[in-house]
Formats: structure tokens, sequence, C-alpha cells
């Protein structure tokens, strides 16, 4: 439930300087870069802790909506940063908050912000009632496409086939999404790293699971064009 969630007004008073100390200007008294990269639902971060150092000079940040997996997330990342304090690559763009994805993504980012979103096994809500409960449909789609720039991108992945059915089926649909080719995945080194790194897909990889992988471009706006 998120009766006691903490979000932004607007994306103007979202204070991201603690989250990401290395990249606050402190002269100018603002942020010297933007979160592009967003992981929602991000579990307990495996995959923030290898997108952080494959784009470094990037913000990347993971929303979760579950208290104690953020805090988990939180501490995971204050060891990294400690433990590499010394290193050229310290861990420092990479911040976690808790959030509803569902609700409140405009709260925290301007339009066309972000140029990557990460779906990583999205929890399935099997039973047809709960659909109207899944991560991916045609209202949140509009929200995504909104805080994507164009030519940004939506990774999904999950081991549900029927989820991949029916998140392959709404982007499809969405006039502002365009399914990227198998070639394009092959070569694009954020799939492979979603497909290892999160601890929801190394479980499905003990378990010998499948693993469904579909990805869009966010489409400019046609009046755009
Ligand atoms: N992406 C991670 C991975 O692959 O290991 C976690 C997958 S887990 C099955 C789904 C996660 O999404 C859970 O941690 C859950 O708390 C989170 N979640 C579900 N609904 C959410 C929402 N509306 N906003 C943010 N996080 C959400």
């Amino acid at each position: 439930s998120d009766h006691r969630l903490d979000y932004p007004n607007s994306p103007d008073t979202m204070d991201w300087s603690k989250m990401y100390p290395n990249f606050y200007d402190s002269e100018l008294g603002k942020m010297t870069s933007k979160v592009e990269i967003a992981d929602i639902g991000c579990g307990y971060g495996g995959l923030l802790t290898q997108l952080g150092p494959s784009f470094p000079e990037s913000l990347v940040l993971g929303m979760e909506i579950r208290v104690q997996v953020t805090q988990y997330v939180e501490d995971r990342i204050i060891a990294l940063r400690n433990k590499h304090a010394q290193d050229d690559y310290k861990y420092d763009n990479i911040s976690v908050i808790r959030g509803n994805a569902m609700k409140f993504l405009p709260n925290f980012f301007y339009k066309s912000q972000l140029s990557k979103m990460f779906f990583c096994f999205p929890d399935p809500h099997f039973k047809q009632r709960k659909h109207k409960a899944r991560i991916i449909t045609n209202t949140l789609l509009s929200e995504y496409a909104y805080v994507l720039k164009e030519g940004g991108v939506i990774y999904t992945i999950t081991d549900v086939e029927d989820l991949h059915n029916w998140m392959v089926q709404h982007l499809d649909e969405h006039p502002l999404f365009e399914r990227l080719s198998k070639e394009w995945e092959d070569q694009d080194k954020c799939v492979e790293i979603m497909y290892n790194s999160t601890e929801e897909g190394q479980k499905v990889t003990r378990n010998k699971g499948s693993k469904w992988v579909a990805c869009y471009r966010r489409l400019p706006n046609p009046e755009e064009c």
C-alpha cells in the first residue's frame, strides 16, 4: 500500500542531492546530471549494481515499493560506495527510492527525461481480475512515454509467457512504441545485463526456467514529425 509514500509535488521539488552527492555542485546549488535510467520494481538491486559501472556518467535510479527491500538496496549501495571509495568507479551514480511507479512517475521525472526504463520480472498478477494491476497497461504506457525521451527504450523481461504476451500486446498497440528487433537485442549491452544480473533472473536461471525479452523504442509524437 502507498498510504505513507512520500513523493514530490513536481520534479522541480525533488531533491536528488543526498542520493547522488557527487553529482551535486554546491557552488551552483544544483545537480550536474539528471536521472536518465530507471529500474522499475528494482527488487534487491542486482541490475543497478551492473548498470552503474556500465554507464558511469549517467544517473541510474531503482524504484521499489516495498519498504524493507528499498532499505536493503540503500544499505547495499552504501556498502559498495564505502568499499570502492578509493577506486575510479565509486557507485556514486546509482541510487534507490521508495515509490509506487504506477502512480507517481511524472512527479519524479520531467517530460522526456529518461533514456531507458527497465521492467524486469514484474509481478505477474496471474488472475484475470488482477490484470489491471499489471505494470504495463495502456494508461501507464502513456505515462512511461511521457517521461521517456524520443528514441528512449523500454526493456522488459519475464519468465511468465502469458505476461510477456500481455506486455508485447499492449506495447504493440501503443502508438508511441515500436518493437526493437532480435538483432538489436543481440547487440545491446543492456539486454545482456538485464538477462543475467537481477536476483529474480538468477533464480529463473537456477530453476532452468525460460526468459522472454521485449524491447521497445519511444517514437516521436505524431504532431512533432
Ligand atoms: N526487478 C527485480 C528482479 O528482477 O530481481 C525484482 C522483481 S520482483 C518479482 C517485482 C518487484 O516489483 C518487487 O520487488 C515489488 O515489490 C516491486 N513492485 C511491484 N509493484 C511496484 C510498483 N507499483 N512500484 C514499484 N515497485 C513495484
